[in-house]
């Protein structure tokens, strides 16, 4: 007969516990982790390594809980959360919910509601909230605009989501607004979006440029970038990062040179959080049975990468990579020899997206892919 589930979560609670306590310490340098939800519904493929479940269980396990199988997918509010940040005596960086996703559609609209109003309450903390649910945020927030203390973001993990989410962003009346390409995937154009209409954002310089028609030749024009359809506060922050867990995919370092350098040429704070559970090698050792080899296009081969060997004809662009070892953990933050730790600077409150921007930028953007569509589920 084979073993239950049940029987089986114990071996699954030792990987997890270990793998939950590297990734809130990597969180913990800076800011502070704020679990006022547990539990996830996977949205897209960045969602593959998320610790989510593995959190809610531990969680049900340290409370002497079973596991409610049956709930597995959805979220669980913690009430009890609520209280927390009148008990932090010193000003904190504070991440809601790290391991979850505030937005998704089984925390309820007055559970958001009332996790705002803890966030106004405590004007002396700064909150960072992420979400891979940016319709439903951008529904949320636009009904209770963002207090002066919080930053929204979405998550994103290739061209194909940042696309998707970061427009959303521009919809909401945030004083501050963030982007977490985490686990990057691909290669991310950071600087220019082309939206249905076919007008142009320009996230990192807060510019939708207009878009005129195709010209004799059939080749499409735009008005000049100076001379904007609309001109908004720019991205305030761009956070990159790897993926950690049991079978990392590890970004092209070109990739996130290429955001880098694109926070570089608009003076957007850049934060490098890490290559994540895989590191680049240039000293490749062909028995490392954790090899992986990454191309530019994204194609990883290598037994780190699932292939019978690491014996390849290389192109140029690869890239190996290896598994962290224990110990070195400083390695994995540096990009050519170098941190980016850009946090973002205290814009002017004239700076920043009013409610009166985001209604106009909504009313103009309301042909915005295909706006009538929820999130997009597993
Ligand atoms: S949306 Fe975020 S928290 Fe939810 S499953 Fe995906 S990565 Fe995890």
């Amino acid at each position: 007969m084979g073993l239950e589930r049940d029987q089986l979560l114990p071996e699954i609670r030792v990987t997890d516990r270990e793998l939950l306590r590297r990734r809130e310490e990597s969180l913990s340098h800076s800011e502070r982790p704020w679990n006022v939800v547990l539990g996830c519904q996977p949205v897209s493929d960045g969602c593959l390594a998320c610790l989510s479940q593995a959190r809610l269980d531990v969680h049900n396990a340290n409370a002497g809980q079973t596991v409610d199988w049956s709930r597995r997918g959805g979220a669980v509010e913690l009430e009890q959360a609520l209280t927390e940040p009148a008990a932090w005596t010193t000003p904190q960086r504070v991440v809601i919910a790290p391991l979850s996703d505030l937005f998704q559609p089984t925390v309820s609209a007055l559970f958001v509601e009332r996790v705002m109003k803890v966030v106004a309450a405590h004007p002396q903390h700064v909150f960072l909230v992420t979400s891979r649910y940016p319709r439903r945020m951008r529904e949320l927030l636009q009904a209770h605009p963002p207090p002066p203390n919080l930053s929204v973001g979405v998550s994103v993990e290739d061209a194909a989501s940042f696309e998707e989410r970061v427009p959303n962003l521009f919809d909401i009346a945030a004083p501050w607004r963030h982007v977490v390409l985490e686990p990057l995937l691909s290669a991310v154009d950071i600087e220019r979006i082309e939206l249905p209409t076919r007008d142009i954002l320009w996230p990192l310089e807060g510019i939708v440029q207009q878009y005129l028609g195709l010209d004799a030749q059939h080749q499409p024009q735009w008005l000049p970038k100076s001379d904007p359809l609309r001109c908004l506060p720019p991205l305030d922050w761009v956070i990159a990062g790897g993926e950690r867990g049991q079978a990392p995919r590890p970004p092209h370092p070109a990739w996130v040179r290429a955001i880098r350098d694109s926070c570089l040429r608009r003076q957007t704070p850049f934060f490098f959080r890490g290559w994540g559970d895989y590191v680049p090698t240039r000293k490749p050792d062909p028995e490392d049975p954790a090899l992986m080899v990454i191309s530019e296009s994204g194609v990883r081969r290598g037994r780190g990468a699932g292939s019978a060997i690491n014996h390849f004809a290389l192109s140029e662009g690869d890239v190996h990579f290896t598994r962290l070892a224990r110990g070195d953990e400083p390695i994995q933050f540096f990009l050519d020899g170098q941190r980016h730790l850009g946090l973002p600077q205290q814009r002017p409150p004239q700076q920043r997206l009013s409610p009166a921007d985001a209604t106009l930028l909504e009313r103009e953007l309301q042909r915005l892919a295909p706006r009538g569509r929820p999130d997009r589920p597993a």
